[in-house]
């Protein structure tokens, strides 16, 4: 018996010597980010009750940015980035993505320039907040999240803002800027929630992760009750040049995963070829929300 458990404890050491010839092998090669359409579409038909009626978006900032920062390798052409909200209305009610920001924050991430902040159109962006079923987020920039972390409407806002537990892990330890910092107690003011790939959110809607341009990124597939569907793609990109092109941001003050984003943009030039029906918008993209605003495809103010 002693003869057996010695051998056993030998094999075991044999085993455990092995290892380091394991972890000589090259390190398996970084899961690319991918997702599938098909697979969405059937997520975003899970929750029942009736689909939205429409989208709307406001802008309620801008800052002037060359192309060249959106697009690497454009000329440094001038550029709007406009910056938004976006409101998704059912029948009875409505969801707004994004929650804007103050002004000292629109000064704060414009560095220095003096870049027009529309005070109307912000108050409005508040009002539509305070009138929310939910607010839910693209990202957690400053840009987008700051209208539900530094409001003095917090305790009303804060029960039906819904964000990632990554979007609250980056606030807690790695926040764009040291204002926004949130601590694990103030962050359970909030509703939080964690998927993995995708999440039925509401009738009609999807949720899906994205990390890249922040580890908190999710892109939303909409249908509207019209059958015209939306994916709302955040920063992914901050052009849809950068779609177009397959090519991403150059943008030094910017901490992206590349890859992933890249990643990401390739997937969506690909259903941005194909899918005729399916309207791709981009956060700041002044020239698409002007285009899509002209076209009906979206409403151009709050209601
Ligand atoms: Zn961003
Ligand atoms: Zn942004």
């Amino acid at each position: 018996m002693k003869r057996f458990i010695f051998a056993c404890v030998g094999a075991l050491v044999v085993a455990l010597a092995a290892l380091p010839m394991r972890a000589q092998t090259p390190p398996a090669p970084r899961a690319a980010w991918s997702a599938d359409l098909a697979d969405i579409r059937r997520v975003g038909t899970l929750i029942p009750g009736r689909k939205p009626l429409r989208i709307n978006v406001l802008k309620f900032a801008e800052s002037h940015r060359t192309k060249n920062f959106s697009v690497k390798g454009e000329p440094a052409t001038p550029s709007v980035q406009a910056r938004t909200v976006f409101q998704v209305v059912y029948a009875d009610g409505y969801v707004m993505v994004d929650a804007g920001m103050d002004l000292p924050m629109h000064k704060q991430i414009g560095r220095g320039a003096e870049e027009p902040y529309f005070p109307e159109q912000a108050q409005q962006v508040d009002k539509a907040l305070r009138g929310a079923r939910a607010i839910i987020f693209t990202h957690e920039h400053g840009d987008h999240i700051t209208g539900v972390i530094r409001t003095p409407y917090l305790a009303e806002l804060a029960p039906k803002s819904i964000l990632t537990r990554t979007q609250v892990h980056t606030l807690e330890t790695t926040p764009q800027f040291p204002d926004l910092r949130i601590t694990e107690e103030q962050a359970q003011r909030y509703h939080i929630i964690d998927y993995d790939q995708y999440m039925a959110f509401a009738p009609g809607w999807a949720l899906i992760k994205a990390p890249g341009h922040t580890p908190g990124s999710q892109m939303m597939f909409i249908t509207l009750d019209s059958g015209r569907e939306y994916l709302l793609i955040g920063d992914t990109a901050w052009h849809m040049d950068s779609v177009r092109k397959v090519t991403g941001k150059d943008a030094p003050w910017i901490v992206e995963d590349t890859n992933a984003v890249n990643d990401q943009l390739k997937w969506l030039n690909g259903l941005y070829n194909s899918e005729k029906n399916l309207v791709i918008i981009a956060s700041h993209d002044d020239d698409e929300h002007k285009e899509l605003v002209a076209k009906k495809l979206l409403g151009g103010r709050l209601e």
